[in-house]
């Protein structure tokens, strides 16, 4: 098996960094926006977002989460998981949301994202950020925020290591 390093602790601190820039420029501020994080490592992608923010800005960054982990809809079988689990009561009618995963795929988890946040509430707009975009879409979905754009084979693997989970920021693409 071979490993390969695309981004170390530096080069993620500053795609995060410009990132929050970006969400800034785009948004003109942070008025009426809300960051939301997609199950384990898109949510504490967001909250470094949020800091990122706060620290350019000096205002609050509202932050949620969503877990569609057992939501999608290539899983067989009755869903174990309700829509409410995914996402708890949150106040998103006429806010701007900014989803956030780690990895983007098929798109499928970020349709399942947006199914469950449609059922909460009518937001004013959705968009899309992600750490890496290693394509591959099976749906009509493209992220407005791109940490790094990793062209892939269905055979690599991305793996996205975080300080908070792994005890490291790193991404690494393996190859079975
Ligand atoms: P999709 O639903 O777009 O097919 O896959 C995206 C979801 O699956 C994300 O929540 C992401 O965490 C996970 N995922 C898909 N492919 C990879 C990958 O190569 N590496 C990692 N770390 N996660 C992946
Ligand atoms: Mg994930």
């Amino acid at each position: 098996e071979h490993e390969h390093v695309l981004m170390d602790e530096t080069g993620m601190r500053r795609a995060l960094t410009r990132i929050a820039h970006e969400i800034l420029e785009k948004n003109k501020g942070f008025e009426n926006c809300m960051l939301i994080g997609v199950r384990t490592r898109g949510i504490y992608l967001a909250r470094r977002i949020a800091e990122r923010i706060m620290e350019i800005e000096n205002v609050p960054v509202p932050i949620g989460e969503i877990d569609v982990t057992r939501y999608r809809d290539d899983r067989s079988g009755r869903p174990e998981h309700t829509k409410e689990d995914a996402a708890p009561a949150m106040d998103i009618h006429n806010k701007k949301l900014i989803l956030f995963d780690d990895v983007l795929y098929t798109g499928r988890t970020v349709r399942a994202a947006m199914d469950a946040l449609m059922d909460l509430g009518r937001p004013q707009m959705i968009q899309l950020g992600v750490l890496v975009d290693r394509g591959h879409r099976e749906l009509p979905i493209r992220p407005d925020y791109i940490g790094k754009n990793i062209p892939t084979s269905r055979l690599e693997s991305i793996e996205v290591l975080l300080q908070e989970v792994d005890g490291m920021d790193q991404v690494v693409i393996t190859q079975q």
